[in-house]
């Protein structure tokens, strides 16, 4: 078939063509249309339905930016308003009526230290572009140019946010270890090894000889996505909210995906209680749309009048999009119902792992949850633990797919799958994502060929 050919909207010749072409004409960067070959046509809620009639449950959201699912009515009906009003879409950074509603809305959910003199700066339309405006402000409220970031970490794609992440090499950046628990890089997990991390970091910070000046910020996530699904312990976060703030070392807290309600509480930051200097927002806040912004200390707004510009800052839709999800996980306390339904899935994770020796890990928190394969038949390391199984990981993930479950991979080794499913999801569909995942993770296990622990040891640099 040419390419130009027509074809039907939908149905399996649509499916395939559409497939076809795509393989043939998009950049061979492209990532999650590799690993899920489906074609969606229609979505609401967890449901995605493809152009080949099959349905999906979607744990992916969107890279977790659905709070809300697809096509939630609170959020079609924002943009509908808008839409409607006449109202322009197009507006730079200029104040209009949808864009103070978000503004006032996002602000009254924020930690009531951090609201107080909280400034906010729309930077452009992804989370990298937000992490990249961090960056900078940091190194203008403080004339320090360094930055200190975390192995395991992913930040986005543009220079600087892809200096900050784990798969960069040769940056400026000090890198600091993660307290990841399951393969600890002190091999001792638990609290010893979260307390040696920040032994590390304060070493390094206040050794005259380590080599590392001090930096003009330091970035971290809660929760590593990307990087695994790896929830730093609350102790560790007022550590090193401590060790900055003493060393007046703005913390840049990175919560484009822990954001809205997804770890369980509306910011991860809740959890540990810390304020942190500079948030940086994206994915949820939009509702779907394109939205990212820094909210931060007022006495760090040492930038001058067009420091951080752009175009497209002013998405209307989004801003209504983004205040009505806001609104809603607010309103119906969606956090909490997050906590919940989270912990519970976990548990069942847990007794799945009882089962099957290829689970090395289940961990998460709140809707963030990971499950990270390991090979069963490789002899274990230190501390007990085997090595990733990659191989395993991708025929789960089919094996999911198969069974009409999206779920994505990440972690260092592409051998952790994740679940970021709505947080509007009933306890029935919780089962059923549950019932998908353990039946393809049997299917999986018991086809896939060892030894599977041998791929590039790479953090995936391609998940945004
Ligand atoms: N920070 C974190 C923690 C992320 O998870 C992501 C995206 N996965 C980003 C930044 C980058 O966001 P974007 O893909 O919108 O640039």
């Amino acid at each position: 078939m040419a390419l130009t050919e027509t074809v039907p909207a939908a149905g399996p010749s649509a499916h395939e063509g559409i497939l076809r072409r795509q393989s043939l004409r998009e950049s061979a960067a492209r990532t999650y249309a590799r690993s899920l070959p489906i074609v969606p046509v229609r979505a609401r809620g967890l449901t995605i339905e493809g152009a080949d009639g099959r349905r999906y449950l979607d744990c992916l959201s969107g890279a977790g930016t659905l709070a809300l699912g697809h096509n939630h009515p609170v959020v079609l009906e924002a943009i509908h308003k808008v839409l409607d009003s006449g109202a322009p879409l197009h507006i730079l950074d200029l104040a209009t009526p949808v864009k103070d509603d978000f503004v006032t809305e996002l602000f009254a959910t924020l930690p009531p230290k951090l609201a107080e003199t909280a400034r906010i700066q729309f930077c452009g339309p992804a989370g990298t572009d937000a992490v990249e405006a961090a960056f900078k402000l940091v190194r203008t409220a403080t004339g320090r140019d360094g930055l200190m970031a975390f192995s395991g970490a992913y930040h986005g794609m543009t220079a600087q946010a892809l200096a900050a992440s784990g798969g960069a090499r040769h940056t400026g950046v000090t890198r600091l270890p993660y307290p990841y628990d399951y393969r600890c890089p002190f091999g001792t997990g638990g609290e010893r090894g979260a307390e040696l991390s920040a032994r590390w970091t304060e070493n390094l910070l206040d050794d005259d000889k380590s080599g590392v000046v001090r930096p003009a910020g330091m970035i971290l996530e809660p929760v590593q996505g990307e990087g695994g699904v790896i929830p730093a312990p609350d102790d560790w976060l007022r550590r090193m909210r401590q060790i900055t703030a003493e060393r007046d070392i703005p913390l840049i807290v990175d919560e484009v995906q822990t954001g809205v309600g997804r770890t369980g509480a509306f910011w991860a930051v809740e959890h540990s209680g810390i304020v942190p200097d500079v948030l940086v927002l994206s994915k949820a806040i939009g509702g779907s749309l394109p939205l990212a912004v820094i909210v931060y200390r007022g006495d760090l707004d040492a930038w001058q009048p067009g420091a951080h510009a752009g175009t497209f800052r002013g998405n209307q839709l989004a801003m209504a999009a983004g205040r009505a999800t806001l609104a809603y996980v607010r309103e119906h306390q969606l956090a909490r119902r997050a906590q919940e339904l989270g912990a519970r899935m976990l548990a069942r994770l847990g007794s799945l792992a009882v089962h099957h020796d290829c689970i090395g890990d289940v961990r998460g928190r709140g809707l963030m949850l990971g499950v990270e394969l390991v090979d069963r038949d490789a002899d274990a390391g230190p501390g007990g633990v085997r090595p990733a199984a990659p191989q395993l990981a991708a025929a789960v993930q089919r094996a999911c797919l198969d069974r009409g479950l999206i779920v994505e991979l990440g972690g260092r080794h592409s051998a952790v799958v994740r679940l970021l499913p709505p947080l509007t999801i009933t306890d029935e569909q919780a089962d059923a994502i549950l019932d998908r995942l353990a039946d393809a993770i049997a299917a999986a296990d018991r086809t896939t060929p060892g030894p599977t622990g041998s791929s590039p040891t790479t953090l995936r640099g391609t998940t945004p």
